[in-house]
């Protein structure tokens, strides 16, 4: 937190000189499993409190005239690198900044930002970034409301968009970028893997892709929405992406209880997005800041358990004679396309725990299935520590036109699944007597 620095500034000495940062011993780098616990905090700048207090203030008290001053300059972007201590609410508070701190150790990145949701993060990334008349290129499908923002409210104020399909290969990436690149690409937007489809973007081929046709100045840097497999099992920006955007509501938050976003990268891009927070107050509140640093605490833990428990599960109702597939990552490397099983090979670290169930027959059997689980909530999200199931179209997808429904294959015997951390062989007891029920 920019307390730190804050004393150097002002000439102000803190109360208790801050303790020097620790994130690695003996030339061991220390792993985030560690840092989730005390990094970017120090108890002694906070009457020893081990945790951070929830600092509930709208304004911060400048020390003199010439610090608010300088502040400001930081804050206004007369003076490069932002604003150095703590001027307003709406910019940034402690508990978003040990937030913030704390979400780039998952994916090393040089900074972080934490927002009121995911879709003001897409937002705020989006508005910074794009004029009328430039071009957006994204893969398809991705989470419906960032198509909406896209298509039809960006859209608005003269943004056009072209895609591709999330597994696109090199050439027809390719095909797209070249196209695109006739007008002002501003931006390269993807989301892997695809909600409902599972399907993952070959980042490493969209970055060498971008490279090959954007040379100089006007390159578009690459964003990913990371929400399904981060930041456990895939970490985008070691395979060429720029900029990596989080509804922290799934897995980060992970308990159900919380709305928030962040977006991690480069300090240069993270600088251009937080101007625009900070002109649009899309930053998320300290409450919801403390509860993600509780969350990330345990990140790992229920991460861990709940890909563990989406395996045994997964493995259970392959093998269900009322089952017709099971849309699972981890299956991919069994499976016929091995261009799929290559990116994920490449870009993944495990196969999460959000899949898509396809149940012999339609809609009435999809349905009984649903009424029937007991553990399993009936719930549209994911990534919380219960699992949930819901029915993509007649849920999530309802508004999607048929065809568009039919190339996404989401089907009326499509059942959409997100295991928690419970008992796994509970699980599937419940699984088990769902299935049963159906035609019963
Ligand atoms: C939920 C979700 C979002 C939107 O996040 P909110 O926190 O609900 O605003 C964006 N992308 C993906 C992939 C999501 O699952």
């Amino acid at each position: 937190m920019s307390n730190e620095t804050e004393a150097d500034l002002t000439g102000v000495a803190p109360r208790v000189a801050p303790k020097p940062k620790v994130d690695e011993i003996g030339g061991r780098k220390l792993k985030p499993a560690t840092l989730m616990m005390g990094h970017g905090y120090d108890p002694s700048l906070s009457e020893g409190s081990l945790k951070p207090p929830i600092f509930l203030t709208s304004t911060f008290v400048f020390p003199n005239a010439a610090a608010g001053k300088r502040h400001f300059e930081g804050v206004t972007g007369k003076r490069p690198g932002g604003a150095e201590g703590l001027v307003y609410s709406r910019f940034n508070g402690p508990n978003q900044e040990i937030l913030e701190d704390r979400l780039s150790v998952w994916e090393d990145a040089e900074d972080a930002l934490a927002f009121s949701s995911g879709m003001s993060a897409i937002a705020t990334l989006f508005l910074s970034m794009v004029k009328p008349g430039d071009t957006i290129v994204h893969s398809g499908p991705l989470y419906a409301a960032t198509e909406t923002l896209i298509a039809r409210i960006l859209g608005k104020f003269g943004v056009k968009w072209l895609d591709f399909p999330a597994g696109a290969t090199r050439e027809e990436i390719d095909k797209v970028l070249t196209e695109a690149a006739t007008g002002n690409v501003a931006l390269i937007y993807l989301e892997s893997p695809a909600n409902p489809t599972n399907a993952l973007v070959d980042v490493e081929a969209v970055a060498a892709s971008r490279d090959a046709i954007f040379t100089g100045d006007g390159k578009p840097p690459i964003a990913i929405d990371n929400t399904f497999l981060g930041p456990l099992w895939a970490k985008p920006l070691q395979q060429g992406a720029d900029i990596v955007v989080y509804s922290l509501t799934k897995y980060a938050g992970g308990h159900s209880d919380l709305v928030a976003g962040g977006v991690l990268g480069s300090k240069e891009h993270i600088n251009t997005i937080r101007s625009m927070r900070n002109t649009i107050g899309t930053i998320c509140d300290p409450n919801t800041a403390w509860m993600l640093l509780r969350s990330l605490e345990t990140l790992e833990l229920r991460m861990s358990r709940a890909g563990e428990n989406a395996a045994k599960v997964c493995e259970f109702l392959a093998a269900h004679p009322k089952v017709e597939k099971v849309g699972y990552l981890g299956f991919l490397e069994r499976g016929e396309d091995k261009r799929q099983a290559d990116i994920y090979r490449r870009h993944c670290s495990g196969a999460g725990s959000t899949f898509s169930l396809y149940l012999k027959g339609g809609e009435p059997e999809a349905f009984a299935f649903l009424d029937a689980l007991k553990i399993a909530k009936l719930a549209v999200s994911l990534g919380g520590t219960e699992t949930l199931a819901s029915h993509p179209a007649g849920m999530t997808h309802l508004s999607v036109a048929d065809e568009r429904k039919a190339a996404l294959g989401i089907t009326d015997n499509l059942v959409r699944i997100s295991i928690g951390v419970e008992d796994a062989e509970d699980l599937i007891a419940d699984f088990s007597q769902a299935l049963d029920a159906i035609g019963g």
